[in-house]
């Protein structure tokens, strides 16, 4: 658990920032130099999730390798079993290891776009618990793992004790910590955080923060996560859904709000997704006082930059 640990006796927040995989060339070095001035702010780590169905495998392989490369920054690879089989999923990590990556976040997969259920295929894997056990078995040690956890209950679970249970069954199979999907009602994670305690997982809970960017895009996440929002949140964004500016100060407002609610609470590390976006989740920890902009990082240019530099 090298991330977290190293940190955990210092008195002061801590944040990731979590990314995904663009699809073409231009789309990575924009990221990769919006990687760079977010990684001035000295967050944690910073995560690259894995396309569910391995199609972008490479290039959140290649993205995680350059960025510890350039930056210095930890890195956080997410890694999916949908469609992948074992072999795949050993290639995978065995190429993680070889380019130094020491931490995953261990994931089922969402169905791969188009599909509604999640199906597994042979010689793959059931559960994430299952991927957990795999890593653990074949690398020991080396790999700190994440999982997965789902404050409002994940979409599929029998049930919310069930679900609890399986979440359980990841960390004793080996899992380090554990980052939450996205929420807006801090009351509804907190009683499941209770839960979780009670239910034996003691490990580092994260709470996954996305803060409402722009109007549209929150409508479409909720739907297709089945979020719970908040009637202040509703409310509030109603009279001023159709000004994209008004709605992202709102959500700035929000982000503050809710993540200073979990500062109080005694949370020491907090989960940005960023969408890939920088304004709001920069501003969210400026408003909350705990940017750290002491780091002075050993960022190359991007233009040095080149798939060749890493390989
Ligand atoms: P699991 O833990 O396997 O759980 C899946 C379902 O099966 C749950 O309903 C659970 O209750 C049930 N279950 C678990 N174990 C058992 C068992 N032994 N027997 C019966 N039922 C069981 N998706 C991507 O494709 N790429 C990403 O990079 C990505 N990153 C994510 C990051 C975070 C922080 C989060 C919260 C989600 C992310 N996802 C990502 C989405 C995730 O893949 C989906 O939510 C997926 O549907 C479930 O993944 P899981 O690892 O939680 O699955």
């Amino acid at each position: 658990n090298q991330v977290l640990q190293s940190e955990k006796d210092q008195d002061k927040t801590f944040y990731s920032f979590e990314y995904f995989p663009p699809r073409t060339e231009q789309g990575v070095e924009n990221l990769l130099d919006r990687i760079e001035r977010m990684g001035m702010t000295n967050p944690l780590w910073i995560d690259v999730t894995w396309n569910a169905g391995g199609s972008t495998s490479d290039i959140t392989l290649d993205l995680c390798s350059q960025i510890q490369t350039f930056s210095g920054l930890d890195v956080l690879m997410h890694i999916t079993c949908t469609y992948m089989t074992r072999d795949k999923v050993l290639e995978s990590l065995d190429r993680a290891k070889e380019l130094g990556i020491r931490n995953l976040l261990a994931l089922r997969g969402d169905p791969p776009r188009g599909a509604t259920d999640w199906i597994p295929i042979e010689n793959g894997f059931n559960y994430a618990v299952d991927l957990v056990k795999f890593i653990r078995e074949k690398y020991g040690d080396f790999f700190c793992i994440g999982v997965a956890g789902y404050p409002e209950v994940h979409l599929s679970a029998k049930s919310r004790e069930d679900d609890i249970k399986y979440l359980k069954e990841k960390v004793d199979a080996g899992a380090d910590f554990i980052i939450t999907q996205l929420f807006y009602d801090n009351n509804i994670f907190m009683k499941w955080f209770k839960d979780c305690r009670e239910a034996g997982i003691t490990c580092e809970i994260i709470p996954g923060i996305l803060p409402i960017l722009g109007y549209d895009r929150f409508q479409r996440t909720i739907q297709f996560c089945k979020t719970i929002v908040p009637p202040e949140v509703s409310e509030s964004l109603e009279p001023i859904k159709a000004d994209d500016e008004e709605v992202r100060k709102y959500g700035i407002d929000f982000g503050v709000r809710q993540c200073r609610d979990f500062i109080d609470k005694g949370f020491r590390f907090l989960h940005f997704y960023t969408m890939n976006l920088e304004r709001s989740v920069i501003e969210i920890i400026k408003g909350l006082g705990i940017l750290d902009s002491q780091r002075d990082l050993p960022f190359k240019k991007s233009s040095k930059r080149s798939k060749e530099d890493v390989r």
